[in-house]
């Protein structure tokens, strides 16, 4: 029997005796929770703010090689909602004091880390440490230097490693590779990607303080508009020189509100980026020798649109980004596909965040990257 079907048989057995006890009172829930565990990998969520809430949660609804089998919360009043809403045990809920437990749980496979991103090294570790493959929400991390100590726990644990950049799972996104890839419009010669949106509220939210975000708009939505600036040459950069500019430094007191950079990529190659908390944008554009393709919007969570010079309209079915991330990432533990967002790639977009950083303190001054291939995934 192998690994994987030890452990889903040894699943079935476990509900098996757990569901006799409940039965009688919560027959509907057990049948559901049973058939729709069969082959499928089980992740806990850890922190259950708006993003597991809202995307990664009902993504798994209709996952069909993972789903969601437990959380991890430091807030008690949570627990109990997202028990009965997702059909959780109570033995798979942990907090951020018992996590550690976890690696005694054998419904749990996957550690999907969710929290503030100053927050994502320690628990990407503990998770590695208890035996879990690790999803980790992007940024990947803080700085270079954790990335580092993130891939270096996983590899000793022997666990795979996933950011979690749902982009790289999206149909849209893909479709722009392939035309990069296949030349269709010829040679790529110039990139330009934007990911912004206007954020107010709470200034004391924790994007907005640099000891729980690592920085502003380069670090929540700037590395969207690396990454679209990478998949629309194929290639990484070679160099960047980056601007910021503050027009409310009152409410930006502690973090970046917009920066644009250019980056240089080989064969002559120029991109262009820009991302902000104060100004919308959602655009990539990629200008090849015989033609263009576009997208937008084009880093949200869909339906996104897009279209080429030829007049040809890129659509493809709405589907749940998260979903098809999160099944990607099953796939590749269970059947060794590709992984399409390792950690070497979270970990090279952190590099270009720190150099687009760099750049800024000395005012503009062009960064030279020694990326090579790092990151790039082939899909095909
Ligand atoms: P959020 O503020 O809605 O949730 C953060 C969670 O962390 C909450 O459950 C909160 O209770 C918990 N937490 C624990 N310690 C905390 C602390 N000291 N300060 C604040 N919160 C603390 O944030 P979110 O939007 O869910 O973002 C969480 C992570 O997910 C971030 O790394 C973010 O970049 C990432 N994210 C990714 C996407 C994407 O499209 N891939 C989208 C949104 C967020």
């Amino acid at each position: 029997m192998s690994q994987i079907n030890r452990r889903v048989f040894s699943k079935k057995l476990g509900h098996g005796i757990a569901g006799t006890a409940l039965l009688s009172n919560m027959p509907y829930a057990i049948g559901k929770n049973t058939s729709k565990k069969d082959n499928k990998l089980g992740i806990a969520l850890v922190g259950l703010g708006s993003y597991s809430t809202g995307q990664l949660a009902p993504g798994l609804v209709n996952a069909k090689h993972c789903y969601l089998a437990g959380i991890v919360t430091g807030t008690p009043s949570k627990e109990k909602i997202w028990m009965e809403q997702y059909d959780i045990p109570k033995a798979n809920v942990y907090n951020y004091d018992n996590f550690d437990e976890i690696a005694k749980n054998d419904d749990i496979d996957i550690v999907y880390v969710v929290l503030p991103n100053s927050m994502h090294a320690e628990f990407c570790i503990r998770a590695a440490k208890a035996g879990k493959h690790v999803i980790c929400e992007k940024p990947m991390a803080v700085s270079v230097a954790e990335c580092d100590t993130i891939i270096q726990a996983c590899e000793t644990a022997g666990v795979k490693l996933s950011v979690g950049y749902r982009m790289q799972s999206d149909p849209y996104t893909n479709e722009i590779k392939r035309l990069v890839r296949e030349k269709t419009f010829g040679d790529v010669h110039y990139v330009s990607s934007d990911a912004g949106y206007i954020s107010r509220g709470n200034p004391d939210q924790w994007r907005l303080h640099h000891a729980l975000s690592g920085g502003g708009a380069l670090m929540n939505m700037g590395v969207y508009a690396i990454q679209s600036n990478i998949y629309g040459t194929g290639t990484n950069p070679i160099s960047v020189a980056a601007q910021e500019f503050s027009t409310m430094p009152e409410y930006f007191k502690d973090t970046d509100e917009t920066i644009t950079a250019q980056m240089q990529f080989p064969n002559g190659v120029v991109g262009n980026l820009f991302t902000s908390h104060n100004a919308n944008s959602n655009r990539l554009f990629v200008n090849f020798s015989k033609g263009w393709a576009e997208l937008n919007p084009c880093h949200n969570y869909g339906p996104l649109a897009g279209k080429t010079s030829d007049g040809t309209e890129i659509k493809f079915p709405h589907q749940s980004q998260q979903m098809l991330q999160m099944d990607d990432f099953a796939l590749h533990i269970q059947t060794g596909s590709t992984n399409y967002a390792p950690g070497e790639m979270g970990k090279r977009d952190m590099i270009i965040v720190e150099a687009i950083y760099q750049s800024i303190k000395e005012d503009g001054k062009t960064i030279a990257l020694n990326l090579g291939t790092m990151g790039i995934v082939k899909h095909f």
